[in-house]
């Protein structure tokens, strides 16, 4: 019982304060202050970070080589009798050293230097020397090299030198002693049980780490270094099962918390199919069914809905809102830009009035009179759907009771930001049904995490994927355009507008965000606190977009220009809401033909009628913001072109990203090469918040271990709880969880 209970309550797994400490701690709390403050600077807080810190590469001191038959471009051994030793100060100071053994004459330099390093240096005295012998002009020599003196029956090591990454004041080989005292004083049981270890051919723990920290002269340095190595492969499963096993158990603490139970009702459902003027996808009907299941079940779903631009991921979630208002609980659809919460707004309005479904919007800027009006209907019960901005977790606004919180471009928001929302309906639960409940919460997302990274990062979420785009859409052309050509380009914008279709002008942005993808009408900041995004809009406001502004403000006016026979619209995150919105509407209803703006545009904007896209210094931006922008096009029938206008000379990176832009047009592949570039770090915004990441494993190369890792995580907990808890408490002991939503 003791072990199940341990999945999920917390307090379970940490030893009691009444527990004795185990020898590993008590050695580490036995080192000095300051060896602790140095290990804390390689991120070393206990005795098994200690353990685990392996080595960066290993040195070969178990072979002697002969001067003359040192091979090139490699640091090695040679053994050698000295000859003489002098400072020169030609062409700068140095001490040289010229040393001899039985095949020929080498010399010495060193830059850097002690005094007493002339006594060492005596002549005829044997000096064992590890570095690499180069040929120069002058005949061979040595760089530095390590040195030692030695007897001439002075044995050689028998194991590779491991060279691990450290810090300044902390030499590799006090590091290498402290590491042999704490794998001597930690406890060498194995955490992944016998089956699953012979299961996937892996060695045991504690041999494998010893072999890594103490490999053998026989090992191949080659599968050391590129970690292909059985002993590595041991690690890497270990760490990614860590992982795992920390995401398991927070999915098993949600389902300890309970959530109201919304059964699909059929009625309402069907009447809103009927009126709908298309037919769901197979694979919208998927995902539909496993929402609808989910909502079902009295603990709170948390499932991620990934599908590209345009997969028609709206739908899907106004059919789970129906479900939740069916069973008499509101729902809240936030989404991170005004424009598109309006344009959420627009579409459920019309989709849910004639069934008699309260829908309400909420922004910063709802004129005051409306905002009373929209917040007593919340209150009251008498909206059941409510679509906002952040706005949406102000204070003011108080729900009767919330069953469904859906986050539209859930990666605009920062982890408070979402669980902000998720609290005011739990609140909400609490009031109305006088128990502790959760509202369900849905995530959309067009940026598609790579499945590796979903399934190390996000297990702790289900995920749903729409793997298809609805039918009758014809797929985007991209160009790229150098901007000395502009000019081509009015051409065929002009074109375009004398034609009766519309295009967007995106105005580049000044910042390199690399696809951070703020927009400054309404800026989410990816886990910053709430305080502090408010501020970040203050200081925006006069800040460096103003820049960016003032390129739209610029590119608008000569478009107007040399454009005379087409009404070019102006949208920015600077425009008063309701300028913003008409904007957006005559945009809607083709009145305007050309749509200068800034990213405001980048997310969920849906004007069918819209078939070219020019954005400008695509060069500057990353590439979910291009895949982004670019899917505002192709959405209807007419064939749709995209123009990256590039400036040169363009970086390396720059180079790539519209290599690859340009070169795919699906998300997920999209996302994969976004992967390969800026590492997951980077691409979940994770790095800055000192969430640990992975050390070993590479989630673009260790796919196989990852599912391995996944599956055993699932054995480990279901048959071997306290094998599960010690497995975390190794991997995990002083560096907190791995990133969760
Ligand atoms: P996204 O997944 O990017 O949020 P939207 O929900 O905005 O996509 O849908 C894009 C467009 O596709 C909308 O105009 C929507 O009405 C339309 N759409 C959605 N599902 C279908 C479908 N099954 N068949 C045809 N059009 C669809
Ligand atoms: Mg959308």
């Amino acid at each position: 019982m003791r072990a199940n209970r341990s999945l999920v309550d917390p307090k379970a797994e940490q030893p009691g304060p009444l527990s004795e400490p185990l020898p590993g701690e008590i050695f580490f709390s036995k080192l000095t202050k300051v060896t602790r403050e140095k290990l804390a600077r390689i991120n070393v807080h206990c005795a098994w970070d200690l353990a685990l810190h392996l080595p960066l590469r290993y040195d070969d001191e178990t072979r002697c080589f002969a001067i003359r038959e040192a091979p090139q471009g490699e640091e090695v051994v040679v053994e050698a009798v000295v000859l003489s030793c002098e400072i020169q100060y030609r062409p700068r100071r140095q001490l040289v050293c010229q040393v001899q053994d039985e095949s020929g004459v080498m010399s010495c330099r060193f830059f850097n230097f002690y005094p007493s390093q002339l006594k060492v240096w005596a002549t005829g005295a044997r000096i064992r020397l590890f570095g690499e012998v180069r040929s120069v002009y002058a005949g061979l020599e040595m760089l530095h090299p390590r040195y030692k003196v030695v007897t001439p029956e002075a044995t050689l090591p028998t194991s590779l030198t491991p060279v691990y990454p450290t810090t300044a004041g902390l030499g590799q080989q006090s590091l290498r002693q402290l590491i042999v005292r704490a794998m001597a004083a930690l406890d060498r049981d194995d955490s992944v049980p016998e089956t699953i270890r012979a299961q996937y051919r892996l060695p045991e723990f504690c041999k494998a780490l010893d072999f890594l920290h103490n490999p053998p002269a026989h090992a191949s340095r080659d599968a050391l270094q590129e970690r292909t190595h059985p002993a590595w492969c041991r690690m890497k499963f270990d760490e990614l099962l860590a992982q795992q096993l920390s995401m398991r158990t927070h999915q098993l603490r949600r389902l300890a918390v309970k959530a109201p139970a919304l059964m699909p009702g059929q009625s309402i459902k069907a009447a809103f199919l009927k009126a709908l003027p298309f037919r769901l996808t197979t694979a919208q009907q998927k995902v539909v069914a496993q929402i609808q299941k989910d909502l079902s079940q009295p603990y709170p779903m948390q499932r991620l809905l990934q599908g590209d631009v345009g997969s028609g991921k709206t739908v899907v979630a106004v059919l789970a809102a129906l479900q939740c208002v069916e069973n008499g609980f509101q729902v809240a659809l936030m989404a991170p830009t005004e424009i598109l919460a309006e344009q959420h707004y627009r579409k459920l309005e019309a989709w849910l009035k004639p069934l008699a479904i309260g829908v309400a919007w909420i922004s910063g800027s709802t004129k005051k009179k409306d905002k009373q009006q929209a917040l007593e209907g919340i209150a009251n019960g008498q909206i059941m759907l409510v679509v906002g901005t952040h706005a949406l977790f102000e204070q003011a606004v108080v729900f009767q009771q919330l069953g469904l919180a859906i986050i539209d471009e859930q990666h605009r928001f920062g982890v408070r930001q979402r669980l902000a929302l998720r609290l005011k309906g739990t609140e909400s639960l609490q009031r109305a049904e006088g128990q502790s409940l959760q509202p369900h919460q849905l995530m959309m997302s067009a940026t598609p995490i790579p499945r590796t990274l979903a399934m190390s990062f996000y297990a702790d979420l289900d995920v749903s994927v729409i793997d298809e785009i609805p039918p009758g859409r014809t797929p985007v052309s991209t160009k790229l355009v150098t901007d000395q050509r502009r000019d081509q380009v009015i051409d065929l914008v002009r074109q375009a507008c004398a034609q009766g279709r519309q295009v967007y002008w995106v105005c580049p942005l000044v910042e390199e965000l690399e696809g951070a993808g703020h927009d400054e009408g309404d800026v989410s900041t990816p886990l910053a606190p709430i305080a502090s995004v408010r501020q970040k809009t203050q200081v925006g406001r006069k800040g460096p977009d103003m820049s960016a502004l003032q390129a739209a403000l610029d590119t608008h006016e000569k478009l107007s220009q040399v454009l005379p026979g087409c009404c070019v619209g102006l949208a920015h995150g600077r425009l008063k809401s309701e300028e913003k919105s008409a904007v957006m509407k005559a945009f809607l209803a083709g009145e305007v033909q050309l749509l200068v703006a800034t990213t405001v545009i980048e997310v969920g904007v849906d004007v069918p009628n819209a078939s070219l896209m020019v954005i400008e210094n695509a060069e500057r931006m990353g590439l979910s913001q291009l895949h982004q922008l670019r899917g505002r096009v192709g959405r209807g029938a007419a064939k749709s072109a995209c123009i990256l206008l590039y400036h040169t000379p363009l970086s390396i990176m720059a180079r790539e990203r519209l290599k690859i832009i340009f070169e795919n047009s699906d998300g997920f592949e999209i996302a994969r090469h976004d992967l390969r570039l800026r590492g997951p770090g980077e691409l979940l915004g994770a790095r800055q918040s000192g969430v640990p990441m992975l050390r070993f494993a590479d989630l673009t190369l260790d796919v196989e271990w990852l599912e391995r890792a996944r599956d055993s995580a699932q054995t480990l907990l279901a048959q071997y709880p306290m094998a599960a808890v010690k497995h975390r408490q190794r991997w995990l002991a002083g560096r907190g969880e791995f990133l969760k939503v």
